[in-house]
């Protein structure tokens, strides 16, 4: 008897210790409204697939910090600008359940774009002046589509928590000011941005990269470090000047922007003394197709 209590206990940690893949909202909050009603507490991870380190250490966070973690998988067509660049975003579904069952997720929410978008999504968010700046003005209507799916994904899931890589510094600041906006009961969770070896930020679009223009765009890391020291002894001005142009000197890369801000309000400053927290953000094409990558570097606070 002994034998097959314990049989069943095993059995029954290693079934509910299994990851479900969910497609359908509906099947989503059916799973989710019974744990909430035993008390669980849900975190959630919003992504757009493609996953590697960098969403790994969002989702064991988020599993240290909740009862339950749901990652979602959804390219999201409403934040891309440019077609293209929807067309060729990474796609690896599989691969993806196998890590984040390996990281303790619950479930992976990968619905289809008809199961999010029934009906084109008439709905403007407009957060002024932190989505109009950098990201904003190079990819206008970016911010509005991911306010879209995030908003929707927080109604769906009424995470407890929510985990957002700084990678994407200034998304954290307007999923900030949405939450705020809309009052909802989420408390968001930046989480440090995860690199390579070289240097270089983990990001899906890495894959788009051969291997030279992997070790040419790791020198974007390795130049906005150097500016560390450099900022010590310079101007905003000469610093920024200086980061664009040994980026630019170095063949395969060429900057879109770079752009010392105020960390909070993202603003750009003028004087290092102009904000108690100071980041420089930047975007760089790199490569023949070319492929954009985006990082950050913190200068003060
Ligand atoms: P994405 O799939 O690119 O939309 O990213 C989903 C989430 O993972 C976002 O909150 C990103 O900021 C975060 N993320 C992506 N790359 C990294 C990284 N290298 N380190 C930390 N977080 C990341």
């Amino acid at each position: 008897m002994a034998y097959f209590a314990t049989v069943f206990r095993l059995w029954y940690k290693t079934e509910i210790k299994k990851m479900k893949l969910i497609q359908t909202i509906n099947e989503l909050r059916a799973e989710l409204d019974v744990l909430r009603r035993e008390g669980k507490t849900i975190g959630l991870v919003p992504t757009m697939g493609a996953l590697h380190a960098g969403h790994a250490s969002l989702v064991k966070r988020a599993v240290a910090e909740n009862d339950v973690v749901v990652v979602s998988d959804f390219v999201n067509p409403t934040q891309f600008n440019d077609k293209n660049d929807l067309l060729k975003y990474p796609r690896t579904l599989d691969a993806d359940c196998k890590l984040l069952e390996a990281c303790g997720a619950a479930f992976v929410f990968a619905p289809s774009v008809e199961e999010i978008y029934p009906e084109p999504d008439t709905r403007q968010f407009s957060y002024a002046p932190l989505d109009t700046v950098m990201e904003g003005k190079y990819r206008p209507g970016h911010f509005n589509g991911v306010c879209q799916i995030v908003s929707k994904l927080f109604m769906y899931v009424q995470p407890d928590k929510a985990y957002f890589g700084e990678k994407d510094y200034q998304q954290i600041a307007v999923i900030r000011a949405m939450v705020a906006d809309l009052k909802l009961p989420v408390n968001i969770c930046p989480c440090p941005v995860i690199r390579e070896e070289s240097g270089l930020a983990r990001s899906s679009r890495n894959t788009l990269l051969t291997e030279d223009e992997r070790h040419i765009a790791a020198n974007i890391y390795r130049v906005l470090k150097n500016s560390l020291p450099y900022a010590e002894r310079h101007s905003v001005e000469e610093t920024t000047q200086n980061v664009i142009e040994q980026i630019n000197g170095i063949d395969g890369l060429e900057v879109e922007y770079y752009q010392i801000v105020d960390g909070n309000t993202l603003q750009p400053i003028a004087n290092w003394t102009d904000a108690d927290s100071v980041v420089g953000c930047i975007t760089v094409y790199c490569g023949h197709r070319p492929i954009r990558l985006i990082d950050h570097i913190r200068y003060k606070g």
